[in-house]
């Protein structure tokens, strides 16, 4: 379970004349879920960038329980990243030739020389999880619902503390996506990781304990869910 604390965060571009994420202060407590919206151009993928150490800001800090990624360089924050967070992007990057199960345990493949030992029976159950079997069946005949499912399956594989989504959702149609939206927030409540979710689906956001609003780089909005 991973606590966010960020101070201090700009990201400037040369040609911008204001930075496209301006950060004064920002945390999110271990465990809890965040929806982030705003509309394009407001800083959500540079924010997403940043918090996974894929970018450095330009200055200030990135602090995950205590461990600042912004001062850490490239090789050091791609391995931080590979322990600690599960990414769930719009394009999934699954290999269309193999099965999900050997989609889900690609990554774990490329980081152990040999994949430890009750990894491919984890792999075959988050499957289950999510609702699909383990079989043989190509990526490719896969659909885009099914498809998220095992990006999600892939993303939880290595106990991440922390799992980050990007507009998970916008590609399914309302059933798959609800059923996306259910089954990520209730593994990643199961797994007690923090969740942040960049997502503009009601029927999403409503499951997250908490939504943000960036706008023009800044935080403009920032409520905890009503418990009914
Ligand atoms: P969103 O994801 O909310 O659409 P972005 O984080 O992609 O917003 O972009 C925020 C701002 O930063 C935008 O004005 C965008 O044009 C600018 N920006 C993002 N990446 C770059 C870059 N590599 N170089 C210059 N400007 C960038």
């Amino acid at each position: 379970m991973l606590r966010l604390d960020i101070e201090g965060v700009a990201v400037r571009f040369p040609d911008l004349a204001a930075p496209a994420l301006d950060l004064p202060r920002f945390d999110v407590a271990a465990g809890e879920s965040v929806a982030v919206t705003g509309p394009s151009g407001a800083g959500k993928s540079t924010f997403i960038n940043v918090i996974t150490g894929l970018e450095r800001p330009t200055e200030g800090a990135v602090r995950w329980n205590g461990t600042d990624i912004a001062r850490l360089g490239e090789a050091a924050r791609d391995r931080w990243r590979a322990g600690n967070v599960g990414l769930v992007m719009q394009d999934f990057h699954l290999f269309p030739g193999l099965s999900a199960v050997e989609n889900v345990l690609l990554p774990a493949r490329f980081r152990h020389f040999r994949l430890p030992d009750g990894l491919a029976e984890r792999a075959a159950a988050l499957l289950a999880a999510v609702g699909l079997d383990a079989g043989d069946r190509g990526i490719g005949t896969f659909s885009r619902g099914e498809m998220q499912r095992v990006a999600i399956a892939r993303a939880l594989l290595p106990r991440p503390g922390v799992i980050v989504a990007d507009e998970p959702t916008a590609s399914l149609d309302a059933e798959s996506g609800a059923a996306v939206a259910a089954l990520l927030t209730g593994l990643a409540q199961e797994a007690g990781a923090t969740l942040i979710v960049v997502t503009h689906d009601p029927a999403l956001s409503g499951r997250l304990d908490r939504r943000i609003t960036l706008a023009g780089g800044r935080r403009t909005d920032d409520t905890l869910r009503e418990i009914a």
